[in-house]
């Protein structure tokens, strides 16, 4: 009989394929969008247009997604919940792998988007025990709880900041093992105080003052490094841009 195994498949969540389309669709529509369009769904995974329309229809065939004709797709309720868990997961996995386990923080990414397909509830119960129910993944990304609450604050994008701001370095895209791996070997981390002290023009670098050094840090680096502001709306070009950040 399949029937038990394939319970305990179900008991571990809804399969790869899927939760990875779930993740794809909540971070898109975390960057404030009302639906996701087909193509920015198949952009962001890798596929064709074709194979991402019949999985959103598989989704919505499901109660997980909802598709509306010329729209686009929407996570359902359950969607979202699902979202969240292997939220969770993720970053549980990532902070016992970098803790637990020693592995430096580029390569905890990887390994975790492996894991959290296959992790059992149980587990995660027992990880999130262990490290003593944390609420930070090593990149500084907040871990949803287990009944699926997520604590965002306000962050800016480095790039937005203007000269004299200051603040902490909250987070980092996790997904560039060697923009993590270059920081680290400078020393920095979430967590960091950090001060803007120039800007050159035309989108140049910025000048930033961690506790004991000056790094210029421009361009995609300083799109994905996000900071909380001591001394809120000050330093800031515009509000906060919706985070762009995935799990
Ligand atoms: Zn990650």
């Amino acid at each position: 009989m399949a029937t038990s195994a394939h319970h305990a498949h179900a008991s571990r969540g809804a399969g790869t394929v899927v939760e990875n389309y779930v993740k794809a669709i909540y971070t898109l529509q975390s960057r404030g969008e009302d639906t996701v369009t087909t193509s920015a769904l198949a952009e962001r995974l890798g596929v064709t247009p074709g194979s991402a329309s019949a999985m959103i229809k598989k989704l919505d065939g499901l109660g997980i997604a909802e598709h509306t004709r010329y729209h686009g797709v929407r996570l359902t309720e359950r969607g979202e919940s699902i979202a969240l868990a292997v939220t969770r997961k993720h970053r549980l996995l990532e902070l016992f792998l970098a803790e637990s386990l020693g592995l430096s923080w580029d390569r905890v990414h990887g390994e975790a988007e492996l894991l959290e397909h296959v992790l059992s509830d149980e587990l995660v119960a027992l990880i999130d025990e262990k490290l003593g129910h944390p609420t930070r993944d090593p990149h500084g990304d907040p871990i949803p709880s287990a009944d699926g609450v997520i604590e965002e604050a306000d962050t800016w994008a480095l790039e937005a900041l203007e000269v004299g701001a200051r603040g902490t370095l909250v987070r980092v895209s996790d997904s560039d093992p060697a923009m993590l791996r270059y920081l680290a070997e400078r020393g920095i981390a979430p967590g960091d105080r950090l001060e803007i002290v120039d800007r050159q023009p035309f989108g140049g670098p910025l000048s930033v003052r961690f506790s004991d050094s000056i790094e210029a840090i421009g361009g995609t680096l300083a799109r994905v490094m996000r900071v909380e502001l001591h001394g809120r709306a000050r330093g800031a070009r515009s509000k906060p841009p919706v985070d762009e950040i995935g799990p």
